[in-house]
């Protein structure tokens, strides 16, 4: 069994009726078949502001789910005392998917057990050149980064986490996605998107602003929060696909903002201190040394937490019609100056 399976079904299990859980189809391993589920709390106003955490899509970076586990166990514990925290989940409704790619992760791959990428499988092409392979490709399954047959449709995975955005979030007017990496960097990043074009998103004001606020509230934190055009560009980004989605008119509450971010936490950090990790595929995307395991696992509370706040004030901070001006002025000069075409 999986570990951070079981620890989601207890955390299921000890919660009783504060959380609500769906399971959307299962995957197969082997004889195996493991659930996907969501598990939503808080208002179930439709309008509601929603936070969406989400992990576990690439197999080999567990630590996402870890993390996102040990905030649902701690926010549940709190729930039972912490009065204000109640008051807040009277207005806003948070959803976790934190094991999007059960069967990657019980198989020890990125992929999905068909050798899906799941963040290249989206149905939304690069625009721009992308880097071989890693941009995605449908050359082998047995390659990584492979987007899938062209006309197979997306994967039961992205199909699963795609219904969860849909139903949940795109139903209020204000929701952020979180979505939980890990990667070879050096540093802790949020992207925000697009990865299939260099060209930025409607809402990058909102990101702006969002951004400056944790800047402001929290002026050493470690984030380089950056568009993921800034890194490379890719094909079949779930994440664009569905901000382009929530664009669309006719997809629910209009003039929606539905912000996607992801966290790739640099395994850098952890590699460097302890270089024999690098031996091993999931040390290379895991912190292995209980103690530093543990660092992680607390450490990223302060962005989860400082998001929960955000969506919950969301009006006290969202620019208005003048402040979108400048905050799109200061956003292209940060992050788009040096690489528009
Ligand atoms: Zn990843």
């Amino acid at each position: 069994m999986l570990p951070e399976l079981a620890e989601f079904e207890d955390i299921i299990l000890q919660s009783g009726p504060l959380l609500r859980v769906k399971q959307h189809g299962e995957v197969a391993v082997g004889s195996a078949r493991l659930p996907l589920y969501s598990a939503s709390l808080g208002s179930e106003k439709p309008d509601a502001p929603v936070l969406g955490f989400f992990a576990g899509v690439h197999g080999l970076e567990r630590i996402g789910s870890q993390v996102l586990l040990a905030f649902l166990r701690s926010l549940l514990v709190r729930l039972r005392w912490d009065s204000s925290l109640q008051r807040k989940f009277e207005t806003i409704r948070l959803v976790f998917m934190p094991l999007v790619n059960p069967a990657g992760m019980a198989l020890g791959t990125r992929s999905n057990a068909e050798g899906v990428d799941l963040m290249r499988n989206a149905p939304i092409d690069a625009l721009e050149k992308t880097p071989f392979l890693l941009g995605g490709h449908r050359i082998s399954p047995k390659l990584p980064w492979y987007r899938g047959k062209p006309d197979a449709g997306m994967a039961r995975e992205n199909l699963a986490l795609c219904k969860v955005v849909q139903e949940e979030l795109f139903c209020s007017p204000f929701s952020i996605a979180l979505d939980c990496h890990s990667g070879f960097g050096l540093c802790d990043r949020v992207w925000f998107p697009y990865a299939y074009t260099r060209t930025p998103i409607q809402h990058l004001p909102e990101i702006h602003a969002l951004k400056s606020l944790f800047d402001q509230t929290y002026p050493h934190h470690p984030y380089v929060i950056e568009p993921q055009a800034r890194q490379y560009l890719t094909h079949g980004d779930v994440w664009d696909y569905l901000y382009q989605l929530s664009r669309q008119p006719g997809t629910g509450v209009s003039g929606r903002v539905f912000l996607p971010l992801t966290l790739e936490l640099g395994s850098w950090l952890w590699i460097k201190k302890n270089p024999r990790q690098l031996l091993s595929l999931l040390g290379m995307f895991n912190p292995v040394v209980p103690h530093r395991r543990q660092r992680v696992l607390r450490g990223h509370l302060l962005l989860l937490e400082f998001l929960v706040r955000a969506v919950h004030d969301n009006a006290r901070w969202l620019p208005d019609e003048i402040e979108r001006i400048d905050h799109l002025r200061l956003a292209e000069s940060l992050w788009y100056s040096g690489i528009r075409k």
